[in-house]
């Protein structure tokens, strides 16, 4: 089996039915890149730039940041990359923020909330972003979107940034998508409206789930209803899909879901376009969709989005796998 996977390495990701899909990978740092790389990883589909800001005393410097992008752009040699902007609150924390308390951080002030009230941290991102974005295939993603006017003044923020560095001489690329992720419910269900004004869309599983199914992803007593194959989370991820290529956009997912083997075959016939999962399920994720034929996983994913429970999900797609 690891021979077939390192054989795949080189390749593209297609099913039996000749439909592409790329395979990219979640990253944290740009150290993380050798193993996109070793692990065939067709593109970076989510750059979590939160670690830059951890593990310091004080917030990272333009200079710091640049330095950072412009590593991952270069070794990605054009390979596209999806940087999210700073998606701090909730589980991860920055003392040196020194925000106050809150009863529920994961409904609270962090991510998108935070950057436009904090819009000092928010330019210098940009900044780093706009300037790194000459040395690769820069994607700019913005995280926790909940309504279409966080996403407006996002992108007037950093449409800002990028005139005031062509006032002051810096050479910044002119084909950077501009993308969101979708781990809110309202966003999933207003996509339609989103897909006119974003160039991509990634499905922030993760998240989406915890706020659709009102379970916190970290806490056990209530993990019986986190799960990715719940009818409601397959509705929502396809009315996302679905949003995306009626405006002639693209859909990816970065959540564990785009890994995750009983998922792929749903999602393939749901139609995404983009899976971005952890560098070492990219090659086993290759081998499984290089089997399965796109107009058959249709047929399945149209029965499971039928189904009244994830248990009957799960039992459909291991009937096909016999
Ligand atoms: C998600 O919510 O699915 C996601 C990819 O973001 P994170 O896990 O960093 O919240
Ligand atoms: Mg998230």
């Amino acid at each position: 089996q690891r021979e077939e996977w390192r054989k795949l390495r080189d390749e593209a990701t297609v099913s039996t039915d000749g439909v592409h899909v790329e395979l990219a990978a979640n990253i944290g740092t740009p150290n993380d890149v050798a193993g996109v790389l070793e692990n065939g990883g067709e593109g970076v589909g989510l750059y979590r730039t939160e670690f830059l800001y951890m593990g310091r005393d004080k917030l990272p410097s333009e200079d710091v940041q640049y330095n950072a992008y412009k590593t991952v752009l270069e070794k990605m040699e054009g390979k596209p990359v999806v940087v999210r902007t700073l998606d701090i609150g909730g589980d991860k924390e920055l003392p040196y923020l020194d925000l106050p308390k809150e009863m529920n951080p994961f409904l609270g002030f962090r991510a998108i909330r935070l950057c436009l009230d904090r819009q000092d941290i928010f330019r210098t991102q940009l900044r780093a972003l706009l300037r790194a974005s000459v040395h690769g295939n820069l994607r700019i993603m913005f995280p926790m979107i909940a309504t279409l006017g966080e996403f407006r003044e996002a992108k007037a923020v950093l449409l800002e940034e990028k005139a005031k560095l062509a006032s002051e001489g810096v050479q910044v690329s002119e084909d950077i998508q501009l993308g969101i992720m979708v781990e809110i419910p309202s966003t999933a269900v207003l996509a339609d409206q989103f897909a006119k004004e974003v160039d991509f869309f990634s499905i922030g599983t993760n998240d989406l789930i915890q706020y659709t199914m009102a379970a916190d992803r970290m806490n056990e007593r209530v993990s019986y209803l986190y799960q990715p194959y719940n009818p409601a989370i397959l509705r929502l991820v396809k009315m996302v899909i679905d949003a995306a290529h009626a405006n002639g956009r693209w859909a990816g997912m970065c959540g564990e879901m785009a890994g995750d083997a009983t998922a792929i075959p749903l999602l393939l016939g749901l139609g995404l376009d983009e899976f971005s999962m952890s560098a070492t399920s990219i090659l086993p994720a290759r081998s499984q969709i290089s089997k399965l034929s796109r107009a058959d996983m249709e047929k399945l994913a149209a029965q499971a989005l039928d189904m009244q429970t994830a248990e009957e999900v799960v039992a459909l797609v291991q009937s096909i796998e016999g």
